[in-house]
């Protein structure tokens, strides 16, 4: 029985054989150990996949380094026309991947589907970006001198990515890269490498038809290659987008050997609920911004900053909507809510909601594992409401899980301080139809955050704008705007073509 139609998309992505995985793109670079897939949606080990060993990981660097050589060389619209192939490849492959994405990573099917499509759009974004890689003149301040400045392909760019979004965060790293000029070598979360499998042998095809060299997008599996990429200088960017704490350890490790990174981590988003707020745009932003993906975006709700005045009301509404949450099949488009990635999650889960209990917070909606039937992989988790203050330790942390605190205020300049008043600074927002608590909000004293919000609320983003946050959610920016200057090195270039030799500043240096 294949009722949500899982085996014919691993067939389709070519994804066949259980226990006879494929890594690395070139399955003789993958000689290490089986890296087992299972899905959290019925605990079904779906594939096993072999990792790469670290004379598998060498083999892939000797590769993208002489493919860089080639691929630098390349126009920038030529190499925007093998991602416009690619963006097409994943048009036909739009339902299968959307799928795969649901069943091993657990997010519902549309969402999965929203994933791949985002991985078109950033593709067509790459396209037309392939054509406009611009740089600036500038006026020498010296006589017959022309000055301006050019970006060059960097080289190998390391993308690490984390399992929550496991095919979109390579995409939008992986596309840049490709019309920058760079060739990159992927590290996906060891929780979905079968998506990671899946996207190479979708872009394959293209890579062949193209004649590109190998070596140009390179995948490689296991934990053994993260300190290996950490640690290589011939990998002058490592895109990481993790967990903070790891992201600590990568950001040290990749600027100790001067490399650059660019950091996409943890979120603790804040929606503000002012008094002047429509509360039934509220309702739908806050619960799928608390719920969706089970609480595991990075952009996932997980404080509501409500005044005072709305707060009874508020309440009200949002546990009555939680009560309607249907929990369960993520392929299922009856339910609301999939399950957390494995059982560790659901740990974090219930051990987070003891530790609020334990501050003095109260649960006021939901808690615990859900059981029974449907539910056997042990990963689904009943969303939960907890009154709390923002100072408490657990409410200062990301639980990655669907658990969302509700805060008091009083007056628009403290919600504004309790939103920004946690390390993260990713996402934010505020319902209000209030113009000054709405241009406060957006203004420099207002939101600290990388993305701040007004009437929407904090999770998902669009391509065309740069996503990233502040402070310990790392500074990085990618996908949209400008973020592709990241991914390229800047050069500064000043042409003499007069027969003096004047020096800048009007230095004498008379011979
Ligand atoms: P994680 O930090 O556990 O793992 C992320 C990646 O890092 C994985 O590929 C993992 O194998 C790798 N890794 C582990 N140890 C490493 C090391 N020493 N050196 C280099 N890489 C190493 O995170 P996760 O649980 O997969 O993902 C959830 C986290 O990611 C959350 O904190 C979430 O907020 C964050 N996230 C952030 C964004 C963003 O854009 N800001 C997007 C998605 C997820």
């Amino acid at each position: 029985t294949d009722t949500f139609g899982i085996q014919q998309a691993l067939s389709k992505l070519g994804i066949q054989d259980i226990n006879n995985g494929t890594s690395t793109g070139t399955a003789s670079f993958a000689n290490g150990e089986l890296i087992e897939s299972y899905s959290p949606v019925d605990g079904t080990l779906i594939a096993k996949v072999t990792a790469s060993t670290p004379d598998d990981y060498q083999a892939v660097m000797a590769k993208a380094e002489e493919a860089f050589k080639a691929w630098r060389l390349v126009p920038a619209p030529k190499r925007g026309e093998i991602v416009r192939q690619m963006g097409n490849e994943l048009r036909k492959f739009k339902e299968p991947l959307g799928q795969l994405v649901s069943y091993e990573m657990g997010k519902s099917l549309q969402e999965g589907l929203g994933e791949v499509q985002e991985m078109i759009d950033i593709c067509d974004f790459a396209v037309g970006l392939s054509r406009q890689l611009y740089g600036l003149t500038m006026h020498s301040e010296r006589p017959l001198h022309r000055m301006y400045e050019q970006w060059h392909p960097m080289g190998i760019v390391g993308i690490i990515s984390a399992f929550n979004f496991p095919v979109a965060v390579w995409s939008w790293n992986a596309m840049l890269a490709l019309v920058c000029g760079d060739v990159f070598v992927w590290k996906p979360s060891s929780k979905t490498p079968l998506c990671a499998v899946a996207c190479q042998n979708i872009i394959k095809g293209v890579l062949e038809r193209n004649e590109i060299p190998e070596g140009v997008c390179s995948l490689v599996t296991g934990e053994a290659c993260n300190e290996l990429i950490n640690n290589d200088k011939r990998i002058p960017l490592i895109s990481f987008t993790g967990s903070t704490r790891v992201g600590r350890h990568v950001s040290k490790t990749v600027a100790e050997r001067f490399g650059k990174t660019i950091l996409e981590l943890g979120g603790n988003n804040a929606i503000i609920v002012s008094e002047h707020a429509d509360l039934s745009m509220v309702l739908v932003g806050a619960v799928f911004g608390a719920v969706g993906t089970a609480g595991q975006r990075c952009t996932t709700t997980r404080r509501l900053i409500i005044h005072e005045s709305m707060y009874d009301k508020t309440v009200a509404v949002l546990k009555s909507a939680y009560a309607q949450l249907k929990i369960g099949n993520p392929l299922d488009s009856n339910n609301h809510v999939g399950p957390l990635i494995d059982k560790t999650a659901v740990q974090s889960f219930l051990t987070a909601i003891e530790n609020a209990k334990a501050e003095g917070g109260t649960v006021i909606y939901g808690g615990g594992i859900t059981e029974g039937d449907g539910y056997e992989s042990g990963c689904y988790v009943n969303p939960c409401i907890i009154e709390a203050k923002n100072e408490y330790k657990v409410v200062q942390e990301e639980t990655f899980a669907p658990i969302l605190y509700l805060i008091k205020y009083s007056t628009i300049e403290e919600a504004i301080e309790l939103q920004n008043g946690v390390p993260q600074g990713l996402s934010s927002s505020i319902f209000t139809n209030s113009m000054r608590e709405m241009e406060l909000f957006l203004s420099q004293s207002g939101s600290d955050c990388g993305i701040a919000n007004v009437n929407i609320g904090t999770s998902g983003a669009e391509i065309g704008g740069a996503f990233g946050g502040e402070k310990e959610t790392g500074g990085g920016r990618e996908s949209g705007s400008d973020a592709w200057r990241a991914y390229m090195r800047r050069q500064t270039n000043t042409i003499n073509y007069g027969s003096q030799l004047p020096l800048a500043q009007g230095i004498r240096f008379d011979l």
